[in-house]
């Protein structure tokens, strides 16, 4: 029995250095990156769910490792924030976004709406709201083409703090929503404290809801307690024509997922844009 512990114990040093070796990379290539070389911004199309046309996007940050598997943002996200390179990464996609965003804009492709996602640590620096604004002016993007998605988890630890900066952003005309939502907190309470414009119904729901019941019924909810409260719900994660009539059916306002389209690169997106305008 005692040598077995000891074999346990040495199994799991083993496998817990795996991790910790592989997370430690993540950072060692994350603190030597080059921002705008090795970073890229895609965007996902979000469509109106009566139309089915294009009324906005979501920027997804991508990371350029030649050579190498690729490690997605839920990898290396999480690695960012824990070392404080999230704000170089979010400043990166932020200007990104809002500047190919306004050239679209100004190409006669509007109205168009761009989703950026961002992370906790940025709501708790002092001046973001004020460095928000300031890009807006520097690229000429209105605020009212911007949404910030936030999830629950971000907002709530600190809600006084969190509802000062949105209401700050807000009243300039800058959109909030709240990403994932459902898999969070469990209390509603901060959707009245907080100006929030959209909810965004986690993948997770929508990917179940057709087979499940259950699923099923929370999703109807959320989107009942979305027109109650006078906010723009969007589906996520719709990958097949059965969940988008399903969507459709429990009167979610967008569309969002491989269904329609996948993230793509500004190129296609600004191809995608034009057929779906003149269509
Ligand atoms: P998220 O904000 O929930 O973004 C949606 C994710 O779902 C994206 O994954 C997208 O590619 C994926 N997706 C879209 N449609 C479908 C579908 O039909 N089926 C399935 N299975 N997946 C779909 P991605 O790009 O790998 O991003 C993962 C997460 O990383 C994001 O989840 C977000 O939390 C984080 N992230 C990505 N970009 C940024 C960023 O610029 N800043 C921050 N702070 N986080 C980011
Ligand atoms: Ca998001
Ligand atoms: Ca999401
Ligand atoms: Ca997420």
């Amino acid at each position: 029995a005692k040598s077995c512990g000891k074999n346990t114990y040495r199994f799991y040093s083993r496998k817990l250095n795996t991790r910790a070796q592989k997370r430690l990379e993540i950072e060692n290539a994350l603190r030597s990156a080059n921002v705008e070389k090795d970073f890229y911004v895609l965007y996902q199309p979000i469509h109106d769910a009566k139309t089915q046309r294009i009324s906005g996007f979501e920027a997804l940050i991508r990371w350029n490792q030649e050579g190498s598997v690729p490690i997605g943002p839920d990898q290396f996200i999480p690695v960012a924030e824990e070392t404080g390179i999230i704000f170089a990464l979010s400043e990166f996609v932020l200007r990104t976004a809002c500047r190919e965003t306004q050239y679209l804009l100004k190409e006669g492709l509007g109205p168009l709406r761009v989703a950026v996602n961002l992370s906790a640590q940025q709501l708790y620096q002092k001046d973001f709201a004020d460095r928000v604004q300031r890009m807006l002016r520097e690229t000429g993007l209105p605020p009212a083409a911007l949404e910030l998605e936030l999830t629950e988890s971000t907002l709530i630890p600190n809600i006084r703090q969190t509802a000062r900066v949105l209401q700050q952003l807000n009243k300039e005309g800058i959109r909030i929503a709240i990403d994932d939502f459902g898999t969070g907190y469990s209390s509603l309470n901060y959707l009245h404290r907080l100006p929030i414009q959209t909810l965004k119904i986690d993948k997770s729901f929508i990917q179940d809801a057709p087979d499940s019941k259950l699923a099923g019924n929370l999703v109807a909810t959320m989107s009942m307690l979305a027109q109650n409260l006078g906010k723009r719900i969007v589906a996520e994660g719709v990958e097949n024509l059965e969940q988008f009539e399903f969507a459709l059916e429990k009167h979610c306002d967008e569309i969002q997922g491989f269904y329609f389209n996948s993230p793509v690169n500004h190129e296609t997106l600004y191809k995608l844009l034009k057929e779906d305008r003149i269509q």
